[in-house]
């Protein structure tokens, strides 16, 4: 493994927009599609069958054999059920169902009457910002700090910036229950300095951070607000801390306050010529119901990026459904996408220069793209990459760096995970 320190100083700095107020609710569509985490295989016997009527709220058991801990965000009728492939092979029960009024799941009033800490880790992940509480299970959980994070985690992103300014009461009712959890001795909520006004009352303590990217990511906020360099390949959740998005702590508080479920998510459409609007969707609602309802019509050779525009990842369909976790979409013209090349790298150190890790990645790359992960992890530091994407942005030849080292993290995983079985 190569030896030496973690971070560069010769980061460019993106400076983030500034959240709008506005925002467009989007009505409940006619159909929504779901994803549920029990891919198909022959051994399982369908549960939920086509006509079956879903209330909102429901366990979505698809499959016998093993407890889904997916919920529906709608009541309605299963009209399909297919299987959804995504990055890197995971697959997923995808249902599409034709939407009703709602009609609550007796376990939704058992929840919001009592929303416990245990009775919430099983259901949180399926609410706007997915807030993973799964780490506190554990009797002997050793999170200590919880971080929440103010800005988005890309650029043009401004999903979090808005809960953070806007769902104030919600956020201050997450921050007073994550407070409680037993052993999380400090809540911080990390903020730009525009925004004390507002966020100074949510009861958590505040850290001014720069409006930057990618000052936001996780590992520098670990670096520069706790004094902590995360070792290589390390979580944070290994050194007691522990991260969630702004909007994730207000579905938290949602279900404290109102007593109901929190079933709207937040979206930044970043359109073609770059400007960029918040929406409020249904969660489960498809990528191309929104689309429809703000009159953007897609063409031919145009792009669809989930995420933004340093970390996102192209999809080849519109029929997918805005999930809990999806913040931002961004459709490109034709003309205006930058193109991903084979050409081979003209060493021109453009990406060593910027990466904030300080990795060799010229030399990476070429590991990367030959398949060779475990000589990508010891000879290049592979596990230190904080995931920026200013790598392939900057690159002159247009590898897609990013995209290989995600794939190669991925591979890495799998071979861990084989290996454990193995032992
Ligand atoms: S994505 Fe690229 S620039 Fe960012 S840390 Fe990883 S290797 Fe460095
Ligand atoms: S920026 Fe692209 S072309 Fe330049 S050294 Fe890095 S990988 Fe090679």
């Amino acid at each position: 493994m190569m030896k030496r320190s973690f971070f560069g100083s010769a980061t460019p700095a993106f400076r983030y927009a500034i959240s709008p107020h506005k925002i467009e609710d989007i009505p409940m569509p006619e159909q929504v599609m779901l994803f549920v985490d029990q891919p198909k295989n022959r051994d399982r016997k369908y549960v939920i069958k086509i006509g079956d009527t879903i209330k909102t709220g429901q366990k979505l058991n698809v499959f016998d054999g093993e407890e889904s801990t997916t919920v529906s965000t709608v009541t309605g009728t299963v009209t399909d059920i297919q299987t959804y492939r995504s990055d890197y092979g995971q697959t997923y029960a995808s249902l599409t169902i034709n939407t009703a009024d709602d009609d609550m799941d007796d376990a939704v009033a058992a929840l919001t009457q009592s929303p416990a800490l245990e009775n919430l880790i099983p259901y949180s992940h399926n609410f706007p910002g997915s807030p993973n509480l799964s780490v506190f299970e554990q009797s002997d959980s050793t999170i200590h700090t919880v971080v929440i994070n103010g800005l988005d985690d890309d650029l043009l992103v401004s999903v979090n910036q808005w809960a953070a300014q806007y769902l104030t009461s919600n956020i201050k009712a997450g921050v007073g229950f994550l407070k409680d959890i037993p052993g999380v001795k400090r809540v911080i909520l990390t903020a730009p300095e525009r925004m004390l006004s507002v966020v100074n009352s949510c009861g958590a303590e505040i850290s001014v951070i720069e409006e930057t990217y990618p000052k936001v990511l996780p590992a520098f906020i670990m670096r520069d607000v706790l004094d902590t360099v995360l070792p290589e390949g390390d979580t944070p959740e290994n050194q007691g801390v522990t991260f969630l998005k702004a909007e994730a702590v207000a579905s938290i508080g949602q279900i404290i306050s109102s007593k109901t479920l929190p079933l709207e998510k937040v979206l930044t459409v970043i359109k073609r010529d770059g400007s960029c609007q918040n929406v409020r969707v249904r969660l489960g609602t498809t990528l191309k119901t929104v689309f429809e309802k703000l009159n953007i019509n897609s063409q031919s050779g145009d792009r669809v990026i989930l995420g933004g525009p340093m970390r996102g990842a192209a999809v080849y369909s519109e029929d997918i459904p805005v999930l809990p976790t999806t913040d931002g979409v961004m459709v490109q013209s034709a003309e205006d996408i930058p193109g991903v090349s084979t050409d081979p790298c003209v060493n021109c150190g453009e990406c060593v220069r910027v990466c904030p890790a300080e990795m060799p990645v010229n030399v990476l790359v070429r590991y990367l793209e030959n398949g060779l992960y475990e000589d990508a992890r010891e000879l290049c530091d592979l596990l230190c990459c904080v995931e920026c994407g200013l790598c392939s942005y900057v690159c002159p030849a247009k590898m897609p760096i990013f995209q290989y080292i995600k794939l190669g993290k991925y591979e890495l995983s799998q071979i861990e995970t084989a290996e454990e079985q193995d032992e």
